[in-house]
This record gives C-alpha cells, structure tokens and sequence, in this order.
C-alpha cells in the first residue's frame, strides 16, 4: 500500500494499492500534467532526497521550502502567537529537523491552506502535531484528495483563528481562495500572508491577480477587484507571497492598489 504524491502538483492521495492513472488536480486548467506524463513519488522517498529549508522572516514567523525544488515550490510559514502556532499553507514532505523546530517552539494548534494547491501532505503534518485541525474553505472542498477527521471546513468571509489572526476569503484564483491577516506582524503595522492568492511578483514591488499562472489566464476585472477590495479595510503593510523571497517587505497596501491600477488598464487597452 502506497500514499502517492503527485510529482508536479505536490498533492498526496489516499493509501491505495496502486497510485491512480491521474491527478485531477494536474488535469485542471490551473495546473498542468508534467511534460514526462503523470508520475508518483511518497513521502517517505522525498525525505530521502530532500530537505526543509528554515529561514526565520521576522519575529514569530519562520518559512519552509523544500530543497532541492519538488513539484510547485511554494513554502509554508509557522506563525507563533502568543495564544498558539499556526501553520500557514503547507508542503509535500518535513523532516525531523522541522518537526523539532515546531516542537520546540509549541507545536500547531491549526493548520490553515489558501487553496488546493497547497493542500500537499495536510494529513501527514496534522497527524505529526497532536491531529492539529486542519481549516480549509468549503467552496474548495471538491479537491481534497486524502480526507481526514481533521479537515474542518468553514463557509463565509472571514474566520477568526488565535490573537486577532483571522482569515479572509478572497476566491479569485480559487472559489474558496484565502489569504490570513496577521494584524500584529511588520512590527504592528500588519502583515497578509498570501498565497497564490494574491500573487507577489519578482519585482517584489507589485502583486498579480491570476486565475490560472502557469497557463497565464488573468483574473477579469469584477474578480481584481473583488479580491483588491476585500482586503483593503485591513491594515498591513508587508505580504509574504507564495515563494521563497517574494515578500514585499514595505508599502504593501500601496502595491496592491497600484497593481490593481495596471491589471484592469492592461485589461481595457
Ligand atoms: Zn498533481
Ligand atoms: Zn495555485
């Protein structure tokens, strides 16, 4: 019996006797099968060949990105609170040394994805944290390819979580999109961590509003602007995107209202 995981997307599926002939994840537009056909691989040969990166971001969050790159390469964030620590999306595989570091600083009291992209090995890390609940939005729930007593799915806008940290549904890129709004991080000036959900670019002064990024299908103008004016009533003023280093450290807010600006003008031309 095997768990697989899809090599491209990073998902891990249920324990079965053979990995399935597809990942629909892959097979949506806003993936894509790897350019070899589908293939497999297993938590337990990832911790073989790879390793967690740990790279402290500023007081009370750390981010994780696995080394060498496996299949999205998004990393995920431990946000220590004083009422608790929250995972913030998640990875296809930890290993002992992240394990010890979340254990030493308190464990995980939840564990919170933006979209099924990142919904990876969910399961895996719950169960290593005392059954941690995992928080998912509904609206997203058709893609959850291992089920557990842990997944609790939440409806609406907003959740609150632990010490004013709340989630906001944004959709966009997904129906159940969700970006989580730190109020006191950037030394309490506020922080998003964001996702795919609001997409920080390389140029680390600018976001993107995409339904699909690696097929490149923009977000039509209503859905920029649903997600731009969601979180406008929050104050922050740092995003920490989906990728290793794309942060925008200053002038978040800003960012994104300009972005918005020049996505709906390259929209119109
Ligand atoms: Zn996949
Ligand atoms: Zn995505």
């Amino acid at each position: 019996m095997v768990k697989p995981i899809c090599v491209t997307c990073g998902t891990q599926f249920e324990e079965s006797a053979a990995p399935p002939d597809r990942c629909p994840i892959c097979e949506d537009e806003r993936q894509f099968v790897g350019f070899d056909g589908q293939q497999w691989t297993t938590f337990e040969d990832l911790r073989g060949h790879h390793q967690v990166d740990i790279a402290l971001q500023e007081r009370s969050l750390t981010s994780f990105n696995i080394e060498p790159h496996f299949a999205i390469g998004q990393r995920a964030f431990l946000l220590q609170t004083s009422e608790g620590n929250i995972l913030w999306d998640c990875l296809s595989m930890f290993d002992e040394a992240t394990a010890d570091h979340i254990r030493r600083r308190g464990g995980l009291h939840y564990i919170c994805i933006s979209h099924p992209h990142y919904y990876t090995s969910m399961v895996e890390w719950s169960r290593a944290f005392g059954n941690a609940p995992i928080y998912l939005h509904r609206d997203d729930a058709e893609w959850v390819m291992r089920r557990s007593p842990a997944i609790e799915f939440w409806s609406g806008e907003t959740k609150r979580l632990l010490s004013g940290v709340k989630l906001v549904r944004c959709g966009g890129h997904f129906p159940g999109g969700t970006v989580l709004y730190w109020p006191t991080g950037a030394e309490g000036k506020g922080v998003l961590l964001s996702g795919d959900i609001i997409q920080v670019t390389p140029d680390r002064r600018h976001v993107g509003f995409m339904w699909s990024y690696p097929n490149w299908v923009p977000l039509g103008p209503q859905a920029a602007k649903r997600v731009a004016a969601t979180v406008a009533p929050y104050n922050f003023d740092r995003i920490y995107g989906a990728f290793p280093k794309l942060t925008i450290a200053h002038g978040a807010k800003q960012a994104i209202s300009e972005s918005l600006k020049r996505h709906l003008h390259a929209m119109s031309e």
